[in-house]
């Protein structure tokens, strides 16, 4: 039976383990929908989401059901990639106009906007030069909300995820003071995402992505399939593995990229009671109730 909504549940909510974006009612995220349904029963205000990646791939594995979610609402999506030099890695070296291409591509399928930084792969440095360079991005974009790499992702990840962390935190924070005191307005909330999963990622947000998980695998596999044009990627790329998420659906091939994805959202679905979901550490105060992420996903 559902529970009632009052002020005392509000006081006792607390940021940690929010789950946002389930169909059903369910727990807290369920109760704070049902209340912003009878608040407004207007359609909710076109918002920016900025999701910051050091690599070609990285916003679409950590938040690729976001990303889905946010544009079949009509919500605006820019994805920003800090390597766009794919001369320094032996994987794409050779192919950067074929790889650019096929990464433009698929942003138009997705229907998100690509922007790139030139920075080599292992080559992000944590430095003015490239914190200056990301905090323009944001000004530019005046996102609602940002999401990026986390910045503890240090185990077996590359070195760029966990500098692409640290850097597009204090980009978002103070983007107007680090390019020269700008008087610009855009929203600060911001969120961790997670690549290669972490022992030690301690996620407080929790989105349900069961309506779109088939869309993002197929998404995280075509880059796989990109890297695996070299030979040499190729077996380590591979399973043989093919998963039909939901009766009557399409049988997905499931690259190791899309495998990891497949099984981190359901761990992370279980975590917060639903059947695959997406988790994020949030890296600002804002309260349960007011993120705009709620709205977005809702
Ligand atoms: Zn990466």
């Amino acid at each position: 039976m559902p529970v009632e909504f009052n002020q005392a549940m509000i006081r006792d909510i607390k940021r940690r383990d929010f789950l946002i974006g389930v169909g059903g009612l369910f727990g807290i995220g369920a109760n704070l929908a049902a209340l912003r349904a009878a608040e407004s029963t207007s359609r909710p205000p076109r918002r920016t989401i900025l999701v910051i990646g050091a690599h070609y791939d990285d916003c679409e594995i950590g938040a690729g059901g976001l990303i889905v979610k946010a544009v079949k609402k009509g919500h605006r999506v820019v994805l920003l990639n800090v390597v766009g030099d794919y001369s320094t890695w032996n994987v794409t070296k050779g192919r950067e106009s074929r790889i650019r291409e096929q990464n433009e591509a698929k942003a138009r399928e997705m229907g998100v906007e690509k922007r790139y930084l030139n920075y080599g792969y292992q080559q992000v440095t944590e430095n003015l030069e490239t914190l200056k360079k990301i905090a323009e991005v944001v000004v530019d974009v005046k996102p609602d909300i940002t999401l990026f790499n986390d910045r503890n992702e240090r185990e077996r990840a590359p070195s760029d995820h966990s500098i692409v962390g640290v850097l597009a935190e204090q980009a978002v924070r103070n983007a107007d003071t680090i390019l020269g005191g700008l008087t610009v307005s855009y929203g600060k909330e911001m969120y961790a995402y997670e690549i290669d999963p972490q022992r030690e990622f301690r996620p407080d947000v929790f989105i349900d992505i069961g309506d779109v998980l088939p869309s993002v695998i197929e998404t995280i596999n075509f880059f796989r399939k990109l890297n695996g044009e070299v030979p040499r990627f190729q077996s380590a790329g591979r399973t043989d593995a093919t998963i039909k998420i939901n009766p009557g659906g399409e049988e997905l091939p499931l690259t190791a990229w899309g495998e990891i994805k497949l099984c981190t959202a359901r761990v992370r679905g279980l975590q917060a009671g639903v059947r695959f979901a997406e988790a994020y550490k949030s890296l600002d105060p804002q309260t349960v109730g007011k993120r705009l992420l709620e709205q977005i996903v809702q």
